[in-house]
Order: C-alpha cells, then structure tokens, then sequence
C-alpha cells in the first residue's frame, strides 16, 4: 500500500457536505468527490454534544486533530473514500451545517454562523494532515483492521462489516442498524446492544451462524456477494416471534438470553403463554433466584433442572453453626450427626462425619418455597444430600 501525505484545508473538504440525519450519516465532502461514509464504515456517533463539540473546541484554539487517512479506489483518479477520519469530518461538517452549537469562552451557544469572522476563518483555513492510500482492497483492508484508531474503538461486528463489505453487509445493516425503525423496539426486548454499533446484527449473525454449526466471519465470507439478507432475517425473527409467543413481559434479564438455543430446543413444544409468563414473573421477583436469565429456560424446560436458577445458599457461618448444634445433639444420643444415616441399619448409624463431608440441604426445599434462612437449614452428608436432589 502507497500512502502519501496531501493535506487539505477544511474550506475544500466542507465543500459539498452533505449530512444525512435518516442514516446517521456524512455523505460527501470536497465537492462532491469525497466519500465520506463508505458502507465499510461505522454509522456516526460522535453527536453526542461532548466528542463532537471537542472536534470543534480544539479547531478553535488550535489544537492538531490527529491524522486522517484517504482510500484512493483508482490510482491518479481524484475520488477518495475516509478510511479513518470520518467521525471528525462528520463533526466538523454538521458543525458549518448549522446542526450544533459549542459554547464560547463567555459560556454563549454560537453555530458556525454566529461565530465572528475570524473565528470562521480559522476553522475554514485549518489544514488536516492527510495521508491519501492507494492499495489493493485486501491491503487496505487488512490495514484498516490493525490501525489503532483514535478515539472509539471500532466493535468487534463494524470491524466485520469493514473486513466482509459488500451487498450483503449492505442489506444486513440496513434491517438490523436501524435504531429508528419500530421492530426495533421489540427485538430490544430480547437482544442487547447497540444497533448503530452493529450489536443487534451481531447477535443475529451469530444466531444463524450458530444453526449452521459455524462461526460469523465463515458465515459473512460465504454470503459476502449475496444481494439481499432473507435468510438472516428470516431466522432471527422466527427466533424473536418464538421468545415474544411465550413470554410476553418485559425484563431486562430477556435481553442477551440465548433465545436461538431455547428455540432450538424448545421451539415445537407447546406452552400456555399466560402460565409461563406468569410463573417468570413470579420467580423474577424471588430473591432467591440468583440468576434472572437461567428463568427461561428452567421453565421452558419443565421446572426441573433448579440449577439454573442458582438459588441462594446456605452461608458458611450459617453451615458451621448448623454443624456443631447437630453434631453436639447426635453425640449426646450416639447416632450419626447425618440424620438419613442415623435412621439406616449400617455401620453409619453412628458415624459423625466432619464438615466438609457435609453439605447444606433446604428442609422444605427451595421450590416448594422453603427459605435459606438458618431455621430451614440442615446438613447431611454429601451423598444423603445429594440423593435428595431438588435444592
Ligand atoms: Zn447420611
């Protein structure tokens, strides 16, 4: 890859630009022959009214911006794309637009247009270090993949779409990109992340990629050329409308659930979806459910496997103190200080086992709504408590 170093003034790179507020997206800039967001490039994200208007504050006071990177697609011809750059470009373009204020030092908002003359000129006369690239696709690519970018890292999927770019990637982002779009707002409820970050189509590319029984780079590698993304889309909402049929709340624990696997598994079965939404609601509210997620599948699998729930146990100091009253009260009436053994015809009739050979068990168990409080707990050995299971 060739990179040579062309620096241009934000007068010429302005001219031309064309903010798209849809799309969350820089067009063009240098009169029309600059790219500003290629497809392979990550969605704006510094209006935020903080990154952006730093951008604008350090052009001000005169403060270097970093180095930018140009792709030139043909050599010698005068088109270029940002390879890195875009989200300050974009900040200073949406700035000479009018499209957000900074605060002077008197603490007054001012647009581009109500800032004096010198100050205009001195954002317009800043020249921007530029190093124009011209190189294969794969070694840009490979290029952009390792560049330390400055200020937000690149996510693990935009890096992908970078790596994979093409009519695919196209059609994808735009049905799983969208924040703005209402069906976004019901994947929510299931998915966790950011969709201008590329999180929610992540999750849907690991979700399909996972049902082929390979990873997400194979899967984009082999549909890179694809024109449209229907197979994506229509697996994950078959996942979606699934999850939604049978559990019909909002919780915060739904999102980031593994609802590919559930419907994998669960997904021809038959459920009232009043009972099991009830019964998520009751166990959401239960203190003793440690873990919220485990829910789902617990009851979609029949309230069994307690496991999952990872149900509050039985403390050390509540164990210890549990031990020495059994232990005191069994050698006081020459039994076993398990009270299964103690009621056996063997040789452990009588034995006293050490604490460590015990463990704690809920007398009226957990899921017949026993507590772990000290009054429910009793220790037996662990194979007595082990064969009377349920927690
Ligand atoms: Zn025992």
């Amino acid at each position: 890859m060739e990179a040579k170093l062309n620096p241009r003034k934000i007068r010429d790179i302005v001219d031309g630009f064309h903010y798209n507020e849809l799309e969350g997206k820089g067009l063009y800039g240098l009169a029309g022959n600059l790219t500003i967001q290629p497809e392979y490039q990550r969605n704006y994200i510094y209006n935020d009214g903080k990154k952006d208007v730093a951008v604008i504050d350090s052009l001000l006071k005169g403060y270097p911006l970093g180095l930018i990177y140009f792709n030139q697609p043909i050599q010698d011809e005068d088109k270029f794309e940002i390879l890195d750059g875009q989200q300050r470009i974009t900040s200073i373009g949406r700035f000479f637009k009018g499209l957000f204020v900074v605060k002077d030092t008197d603490g007054n908002e001012q647009y581009f247009s109500s800032l004096s003359k010198h100050q205009q000129d001195q954002i317009l006369e800043t020249e921007l270090l530029i190093y124009d690239c011209y190189g294969t696709e794969a070694e840009i690519k490979e290029w952009f993949r390792t560049i330390n970018i400055v200020g937000v890292p690149l996510t693990a999927q935009e890096l992908r779409n970078a790596v994979y770019s093409g009519p695919f990637v196209d059609a994808a982002k735009k049905v799983f990109s969208n924040s703005s779009s209402a069906i976004m707002s019901k994947w929510a409820n299931f998915v966790k992340g950011n969709p201008a970050r590329q999180e929610v189509l992540e999750v849907a590319l690991d979700w399909v990629a996972q049902r082929e029984g390979t990873s997400i780079d194979s899967y984009m590698a082999k549909h890179r050329e694809d024109s449209d993304c229907n197979e994506l889309q229509t697996y994950f909402e078959a996942v979606i409308d699934w999850a939604a049929s049978v559990f019909e709340m909002k919780d915060n624990s739904m999102q980031g659930v593994a609802w590919n696997t559930l419907y994998e598994n669960y997904g021809s079965q038959a459920y009232s979806p009043t009972e099991m939404t009830m019964a998520a609601e009751d166990l959401l509210s239960d203190p003793q459910v440690k873990s919220k997620k485990g829910i789902y599948e617990y009851l979609l699998g029949g309230k069994t496997a307690t496991h999952l729930l990872n149900v509050r146990v039985f403390t050390e100091a509540v164990k210890k103190k549990i031990y020495k009253l059994q232990t005191r009260e069994a050698g006081q009436k020459g039994i076993s200080n398990c009270s299964y053994c103690a009621i056996g015809h063997d040789e452990k009739k009588a034995k006293i086992w050490t604490l460590k050979e015990m463990d704690a068990d809920h007398v009226t168990a957990w899921s017949k709504g026993g507590s772990t409080e000290e009054s429910n707990c009793e220790l037996l050995c662990k194979s007595h408590n082990r064969a009377k299971g349920n927690a």
